[in-house]
């Protein structure tokens, strides 16, 4: 059997989602190629997919990724009628160096030269100010051990991480308000909703006249994309 050389364009890593970046992207945010609102903050303690360890494991370092379609994570360039990137010939350096047949490069890669918000969202910018306090008040709560332990979770555990969660979405609401921001936009500044983050734990999240409230799950799941 041959052994795979090149690049197929089956698309399947596209589909699995689009490219964390890096400090060496900058110029194509700053030549407009990449606008923020194609992508997701991932913050510190979010639990994922670490390619190194293969494991669930929390984020050490907030970064940013290309965001997905619709609530799929498949790459937001990824045109799937052409099986084909939208940007290829300004794909973001994960892009680039990422061989599926041999991922020595894309797994020396991981976790170094991380773009952050704070790197792209410039000093004057009220925004700024905005998700460095946001950050400050909402950080990710502990997921992994929430996940070890969610089954068990005391009644006042869940009205606890319940207000938090409340507060979480009406900071966001404010914030949304006042800089009239896109959900796009909204999963840039500020990350995923902590209710989000939660769901993926497993917890079931209603929303109700006095907020969102959260439910016990069935059966506990333990990992988040
Ligand atoms: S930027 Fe292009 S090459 Fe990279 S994951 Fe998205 S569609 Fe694929």
């Amino acid at each position: 059997m041959t052994r795979q050389n090149e690049c197929k364009r089956c698309g399947t890593c596209c589909e699995k989602g689009g490219p964390a970046l890096h400090t060496q992207d900058l110029p194509l945010i700053e030549k407009g190629v990449l606008s923020f609102e194609k992508f997701i903050t991932i913050r510190k303690g979010e639990l994922i997919h670490d390619p190194v360890s293969n494991s669930i494991e929390p984020v050490k370092t907030e970064f940013l990724k290309i965001r997905g379609i619709k609530d799929s994570w498949t790459c937001i360039f990824y045109d799937k009628t052409r099986n084909g990137c939208t940007i290829y010939d300004h794909r973001p350096l994960a892009c680039k160096i990422l061989k599926c047949w041999d991922t020595d490069d894309i797994l020396g890669l991981a976790g170094r030269d991380l773009l952050s918000r704070l790197d792209i969202v410039k000093k004057g910018n009220p925004l700024r100010e905005r998700l460095i306090e946001h950050e400050e008040l909402f950080p990710c709560p502990d997921l992994k051990t929430i996940s070890r332990t969610i089954s068990r979770s005391s009644k006042k555990t869940v009205k606890k991480l319940e207000r938090i969660i409340n507060k979480d979405l009406a900071y966001r609401i404010r914030a949304i308000d006042e800089f009239n921001l896109s959900v796009s936009q909204e999963l840039f500044y500020f990350g995923r909703p902590l209710f989000q983050l939660l769901t993926h734990l497993g917890f079931t999240a209603r929303e109700t006249s006095s907020g969102i409230k959260l439910r016990f799950p069935q059966a506990p799941s333990s990992s988040a994309k």
